[in-house]
């Protein structure tokens, strides 16, 4: 089947030959375990059933995670043919399923998928019949550059989406991610999965059981970027909109090659956007402390997995 999941349509065969992503058919996961520092209706008290995906459509020069969306831990990124593959940390569709399964009894208040564009093919299957097993909600962690139409196939197997949307600049996008016409296809993204999810619903201890959560990241110097993308989330979703205002940028992988961007975000430039955000009457979102930007805040991929 050629591969045409998300907005880069490259159209190979993936039992063949990598696309952009570097994904071949087969899952790769690179780690699941309950994680405790998503927002608080993500983790709760008892964590997120956090399920990492090898592999990437975006190539950030920031990425706090390169090592499994861009380096691959040992798998395929230094090569295309498929033949020579390392086979390292490839699930069947049967086990995926089973560690799904495993975090929800180990107490996780939702299955949550990161980074699982790629394999939004793949994972059709895998949620019908996850969805017929599990009681906790499955959530989407994805970075926005996604089709609607992919999306819309989703519809009722996932119960939360929680997207990141990176820029407004289509040029800041194509510097930072590589990533033509990022705003264009996120907002389509995004305008679906609030079709589909509709107002936000959270249980008696506040965990969410539906709806979408907007994951931001105040990039250093781009301030002004971060407050077109308020501005669009307020004008056209609505100032119910649940909006994650993160403030953990730091410099890693390429980040340097970004100029203006080999430093932390300062307090000044958050507030500044945080005082958006409060000024156009958002009735719901997070915000976090500086000191939240750490490598202590991103999870150690030892390739361990469960
Ligand atoms: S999922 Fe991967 S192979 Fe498929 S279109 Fe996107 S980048 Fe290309």
């Amino acid at each position: 089947m050629e591969c045409r999941a998300c907005p880069f349509e490259c159209g190979v065969d993936r039992s063949q030959k990598l696309g952009v992503c570097r994904a071949s058919e087969q899952f790769e996961i690179s780690l699941a375990r309950l994680h405790l520092w998503e927002e608080p209706p993500i983790s709760g008290t008892r964590g997120s059933g956090t399920v990492f995906f090898s592999h990437c459509n975006l190539r950030c020069r920031f990425c706090q995670n390169y090592e499994i969306s861009q380096v691959g831990l040992g798998t395929r990124s230094v090569t295309s043919d498929v033949s020579v593959m390392s086979r390292v940390h490839e699930v069947t569709p049967e086990r995926l399923l089973a560690i799904m399964l495993e975090l929800e009894q180990q107490g996780a208040h939702n299955v949550n998928l990161v980074s699982p564009t790629h394999y939004s093919d793949q994972l059709l299957p895998v949620l019908e019949r996850a969805r017929a097993k599990l009681q906790v909600p499955i959530v989407w962690n994805s970075n926005g550059y996604e089709k609607a139409e992919t999306l819309a196939r989703l519809e009722g197997l996932v119960q939360v989406y929680l997207p990141d949307l990176k820029y407004h600049s289509d040029e800041l996008a194509r510097a930072c991610s590589s990533a033509p016409d990022y705003f264009r296809f996120a907002s389509s993204a995004i305008t679906e999965m609030k079709r589909q999810v509709g107002r936000n619903r959270y249980d008696e201890h506040g965990i969410i059981e539906k709806g979408l959560i907007i994951r931001h990241l105040v990039l250093p110097g781009h301030a002004d970027d971060s407050k077109r993308l308020l501005t669009w989330i307020h004008d056209d979703l609505g100032p119910r909109t649940s909006v994650s205002l993160m403030a953990q940028y730091y410099p890693v992988h390429r980040a340097a090659d970004l100029p203006g961007m080999d430093r932390r975000l300062s307090v000044e430039e958050y507030d500044d956007v945080r005082r958006l955000f409060e000024e156009l009457g958002f009735e719901e979102g997070f915000a976090q402390e500086p000191s939240s930007a750490s490598r202590e805040y991103t999870p150690d991929f030892n390739g361990r997995g469960v």
